[in-house]
C-alpha cells in the first residue's frame, strides 16, 4: 500500500484504536447474539445488518429495529431488556480472542512514541474490563471513550472528538483506526485521517465511500505498512534503549 493518501498536514501522535473488530475478533458474536435476539422480538434484521449498524450504541440499534419493523422507536424498558439479553448471548458466545495483528499493530505504534487511546461505541462491560488485561499498559482507563461518556454513539463524531480531547491533541495529530462504515463516517466527521481495516464481510467500497483515507484488508497487513504511514509523515521509530 502507497503512503500517497497521507496529507501534508498529518502531523501524528496519537491513536484513536476502535474496540470490537479492531482489537478483540468479537464481531462474529456480536453479529450472532443481535440476529439471534431480533429473531426473537420479530424485529426485521439479517445478521449482515449489524456490520453496517456496527459502532452505533446499543439504543440506537434498537430504535433503528423497531422504526423498521414497526414504524416506532422502541421504549426505554424495552430498550434495557433487548440490550440486557443481547449481552448475555454475546458474553456467551464470544470467544474474547484478540484480534490477529493487533498486537503487532500496538507495538508498532508504541514504537513510534505514539500515544494508544480507545473509542468505543460499546456498552459491553465484559470486553471494556477486558482491555487491561489483554493489552497490559497499553490504554488508560481514563482515557477510554465507551458508550457510557458520550449523549450521541457513532456515526455522530462526539465520541471521536471526546478521544482527542482526551488525548489532548488536534486533528490532524491523530489517527483512527476503524473497521465499520458508522465508526469510519464519525471519525471523518470529526476531521481525522481515518485507516479501515476490512476485518468483516462488507465490501471495501462501503467502507471507502465513508471517507476513509487508506484501507488494509487486515491488522496484519496495517502494522507491517504502518512504517511506511509514519515515514509519510516525516516520523522514525524512538531509538531503542540499549
Ligand atoms: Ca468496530
Amino acid at each position: 500500500m502507497s503512503c500517497k493518501g497521507v496529507p501534508p498536514r498529518l502531523s501524528p501522535k496519537a491513536v484513536l484504536f476502535d474496540m470490537d473488530g479492531v482489537l478483540y475478533d468479537s464481531m462474529p458474536s456480536h453479529a450472532r447474539a443481535w440476529h439471534e435476539t431480533a429473531v426473537k422480538y420479530n424485529l426485521l434484521a439479517t445478521p449482515e445488518d449489524f456490520y453496517l449498524f456496527e459502532g452505533c450504541t446499543g439504543d440506537s440499534t434498537i430504535d433503528e429495529l423497531f422504526y423498521r419493523t414497526f414504524r416506532h422507536g422502541a421504549t426505554p424498558e424495552e430498550k434495557e431488556v433487548i440490550y440486557e439479553e443481547k449481552a448475555a448471548l454475546f458474553n456467551k458466545y464470544n470467544s474474547g480472542h484478540v484480534m490477529k495483528g493487533a498486537q503487532e499493530v500496538l507495538k508498532q505504534v508504541k514504537a513510534y512514541g505514539l500515544e494508544t487511546l480507545i473509542v468505543t461505541g460499546s456498552g459491553q462491560h465484559s470486553l471494556i474490563n477486558k482491555l487491561n488485561h489483554t493489552f497490559p499498559g497499553v490504554f488508560e482507563r481514563e482515557k477510554t471513550v465507551t458508550a457510557f461518556d458520550v449523549q450521541h454513539g457513532k456515526p455522530h463524531p462526539e465520541p471521536y472528538l471526546m478521544g482527542l480531547e482526551k488525548a489532548g491533541v488536534q486533528p490532524d495529530e491523530a489517527i483512527v483506526i476503524e473497521n465499520a462504515p458508522m465508526g469510519i463516517r464519525a471519525a471523518v466527521a470529526a476531521g481525522i485521517f481515518t485507516i479501515a481495516v476490512n476485518t468483516g464481510p462488507l465490501k471495501d467500497e462501503i467502507l471507502w465511500n465513508e471517507g476513509a483515507n487508506l484501507l488494509y484488508p487486515d491488522m496484519d497487513s496495517l502494522a507491517k505498512d504502518w512504517g511506511n504511514i509514519m515515514a509519510a509523515c516525516g516520523l522514525s521509530p524512538l531509538k531503542q534503549e540499549s
